[in-house]
């Protein structure tokens, strides 16, 4: 068998980090077992789905380096999309004939009939079970109308959805590869909708007419969608499909335990790279939202990502987003990846800048000296800013550094003393600033922290004698000089 699973968001917004994380496991799922992983449109709702959130999420999708081998393709802009696959189309809307048809066969079968209730009825009906404290569940009315009483109601104008009828006693059993068979008395379902009164198939309808025709093996999903699986697998059976295998996901919570969202902070995908986080950070730590390897591993190549995931090391227990670990995993892809990688993904915060962003020269130099020290992308443009413009002074830095006692007679000194050592390089410098400090009798501190607050405005950075050698000579003299000169005039 040839795996296949897909994720099928909804186009009713932005991909926010449950739909990514699903989609990454569904991804991962696939890979793993060399099988196919397709992207499906669902966008049955008419009202709610938008040309922008179809955009959205195939461009998220595609950041986060998720590719799908069958589905939409990204056209940016232009609003109607290729597709590439055999199962097509790969967005319901264009699929309506197949409902059409399903509906028609189960209709024939007696397996789901025509519901006449108005919204205003159904709302009764759920009041007055409510107010009997039974539960709120559709009461079969329109199960038995007779032909004459069809006819009828028709004549009257009124609309029929078209519900399929569930069984009235016993159980269905959701066999999930996460948590086990989770059984559903049969009692708390309903017969419910499978075509609106406009002639549109509903979510749990279209959803398994899909999997089925795209040949899905796989569901695996979050598990707000478990309620709906024993209507789903009702539907395989009456239909004669044979169900997919299912895996649903634990919730994800934000750090006060209530369900992520946005009352925590940034959701949407784009956003993360908007703030400067790497794709391979987000697959990383997406990944260990719900699942994990034996031995706790944190950080993991994308192969071996593939290569370790499976619905064993998923867990039932809710995963907690924690920023905090994000942004440490962040810094540690940062720390190593190929400068011209990070450049290359840190192109938009440094155009931003009016910085130089061809990973070559000065700028990859830079960045190969500073990626110590960034947790985002967006750290980098001020954190290289100083190697291509006069610093912007930190004015706590010159406070506490330039007019501590004697930093000004140090700054002096050392022009001079500086012009002579060659060549200008890391080690030479290293040992000619620390001869300076022996024979001038003063502590490393008070004449390695002047000069980093003179040539870079501020008291952090990389290597001081690494950055010395980048800025070159005359820039650190130019720059010891205008450290001297701002505070003779402040
Ligand atoms: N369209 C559904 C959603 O976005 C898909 C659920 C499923 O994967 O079956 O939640």
């Amino acid at each position: 068998m040839r795996v296949r699973t897909r994720f099928a968001p909804s186009p009713t917004g932005y991909l926010h980090i449950g739909g990514a994380r699903t989609a990454l496991f569904c991804w991962l799922f696939a890979r793993h077992h060399q099988g196919d992983f397709i992207l499906r449109i669902e966008d049955t709702d008419e009202v709610r789905s938008t040309h922008d959130s179809v955009d959205a999420i195939l461009q998220s999708l595609s950041w986060l380096g998720l590719d799908w081998d069958e589905g939409p393709l990204l056209a940016e802009g232009t609003g109607d999309w290729k597709e590439k696959g055999e199962h097509g189309s790969y967005f319901q809307m264009k699929r309506t004939d197949h409902y059409k048809r399903y509906v028609r066969q189960l209709l024939d079968e007696k397996k789901a009939y025509p519901c006449y209730c108005a919204p205003e009825e159904l709302e009764l009906m759920r009041q007055k079970a409510l107010a009997e404290k039974r539960l709120a569940r559709y009461d079969g009315r329109c199960r038995e109308l007779t032909a004459e009483r069809r006819a009828a109601l028709e004549a009257q104008g009124k609309k029929a959805s078209v519900r399929f009828r569930m069984p009235d006693d016993g159980e269905t059993i959701v066999p999930d590869g996460i948590r086990g068979a989770v059984t559903f008395d049969n009692k708390v379902l309903q017969d419910f909708v499978i075509q609106k009164t406009t002639g549109g198939p509903t979510y749990n309808f279209a959803n398994v007419v899909d999997d089925h025709l795209m040949k899905i093996t796989h569901v695996v999903r979050g598990d707000e969608h478990l309620s709906n699986t024993p209507y789903q697998i009702r539907l395989y059976q009456g239909l004669g499909f044979e169900p997919p295998r299912f895996a649903h996901l634990s919730m994800i919570l934000g750090p006060d335990g209530t369900k992520l969202s946005k009352r925590h902070g940034a959701t949407s995908v784009l956003e993360y790279r908007d703030q400067g986080f790497l794709p391979d950070t987000m697959r990383n730590y997406l990944a260990l939202l719900g699942w994990s390897t034996p031995e706790s591993q944190q950080l993991f190549t994308q192969e071996e990502l593939i290569a370790k995931f499976g619905l064993e090391g998923c867990q039932k227990n809710p995963a907690t987003f924690d920023n905090q670990k994000l942004l440490w995993m962040n810094g540690e892809y940062i720390r190593n990846a190929p400068v011209s990688r990070l450049i290359e993904l840190a192109g938009p915060f440094l155009r931003k800048a009016g910085l130089p962003d061809r990973a070559e020269g000065t700028l990859a130099a830079a960045v190969k000296l500073e990626q110590e020290k960034a947790k985002l992308l967006s750290d980098l443009p001020g954190l290289v800013e100083f190697f291509f413009r006069d610093p912007s002074y930190d004015p706590k830095a010159v406070d506490k550094v330039l007019r501590a006692a004697g930093a000004d007679k140090v700054l002096e000194e050392l022009g001079p003393f500086l012009s002579a050592v060659e060549p200008f390089t890391d080690k030479p410098l290293e040992e000619a600033i620390r001869r300076f400090c022996e024979t001038t009798g003063r502590k490393t501190g008070q004449v390695f922290h002047p000069i980093r607050v003179a040539v870079s405005g501020k008291t952090t950075g990389p290597t001081l004698f690494g950055m010395l050698e980048l800025l070159g000579r005359e820039t650190v003299l130019a720059r010891l000089e205008g450290a001297r000169r701002l505070l003779a005039h402040a």
